[in-house]
């Protein structure tokens, strides 16, 4: 990869961090990850004694070293649980590799997997809504795997839920929120607890939100963890990879500018937060009428989704039929 040494012990390197104008070989690349994760956990008080940990799961790199480091930091410890949680999607035959690829990760790391499929709790495949409704694949399926997850946290008794954000995506979430002047997503970054949140609704940790992605991916590499992770639904076009493509262009003129980004927009969020009235009818927490989730609104989310592609669906057997008349 590169031709330098570790900056450490002479070693050959396998990443110059430009960041922080040095490079580290695989041990001691390996040994910062870990020490990063911990000090974001300590730093942010992410876990606590007493604590169930529901550990979301994709298959993919980010959950596959989350879970691994999680293990790695509080395996041996008695009053620490920790518990795999998957959704599968109904999108075949992605998801079964993914999903066997976190069973395997699981087995071997000696945690137990609770698995949730979109068509044992709402009846339906992603499969067959992909391409169904207007608002697109991914705002279906990211609003029912939310829905889902935390449903699945809920069963398992879980006090917090681990999801896989690393460094990239958690920039990339600051300039979003900026650029659609989102103040309440603002106030919702950083490790703080969301002081809207319901108490049916698991409070959401992440550890590798220090961690770049391109970091996440070789430490995954180094360690063979996890496999790719890429939806065949998946629709460009979003805001999110123009976002992404030009932080990458930033950094590389400006390294370090990632970071700045993140800590600044932690800074914002805190004062954010305290602007706004979390006691005021608009930001009120309640439940749905239909499903009993907490939302925001009468009817949640999930529950208007569902009913869109029931429509939907509807609509086209209704056109096959006048079409076979
Ligand atoms: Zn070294
Ligand atoms: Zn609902």
């Amino acid at each position: 990869m590169t031709d330098e040494t570790c900056s450490k012990c002479g070693e050959p390197a396998v990443i110059h961090r430009e960041y922080e104008g040095r490079a580290l070989c695989k041990e001691h690349f390996s040994i910062d990850i870990n020490k990063k994760i911990k000090k974001t956990i300590r730093e942010g008080n992410l876990v606590e004694s007493g604590d169930t940990i529901a550990v979301g799961l994709s298959g993919g790199k980010d959950s596959a070293v989350m879970l691994e480091q999680l293990v790695e930091i509080f395996g041996e410890r008695p009053d620490i649980e920790i518990i795999g949680v998957s959704v599968h999607e109904g999108i075949d035959p992605y998801r079964d590799e993914s999903i066997s690829a976190a069973e395997e990760l699981c087995d071997e790391l000696g945690v137990e997997l609770k698995l949730g499929k979109y068509d044992d709790y709402y009846d339906l495949k992603m499969d067959d809504v992909a391409d169904a409704g207007a608002k697109g694949n991914c705002t279906y399926c990211g609003i029912m795997r939310r829905d889902l997850l935390n449903k699945l946290c809920r069963e398992v008794d879980a006090d917090k839920m681990a999801i896989g954000h690393n460094l990239d995506d958690e920039a990339q979430a600051i300039m979003m929120n900026h650029i659609k002047g989102d103040m309440k997503r603002m106030a919702r970054i950083g490790p703080k607890k969301d002081p809207s949140d319901h108490e049916k609704f698991t409070q959401r940790i992440k550890p590798l939100r220090d961690v770049r992605e391109k970091e996440v991916a070789l430490y995954s590499r180094i360690h063979d963890l996890g496999v790719i992770d890429r939806c065949p639904h998946v629709q460009e076009g979003s805001m999110r990879p123009m976002v992404k493509s030009f932080l990458n262009k930033l950094e590389s003129e400006m390294p370090g500018v990632k970071n700045q980004i993140v800590s600044h927009g932690r800074e914002i969020s805190d004062m954010v937060e305290d602007e706004i009235d979390y006691k005021s009818d608009e930001n009120q927490i309640q439940e749905c009428e239909k499903c009993g989730e907490p939302c925001s609104s009468d009817i949640c989310r999930k529950c208007q989704l569902l009913d869109e592609i029931k429509i939907a669906a509807d609509k086209s057997e209704d056109h096959n039929f006048s079409v076979e008349e």
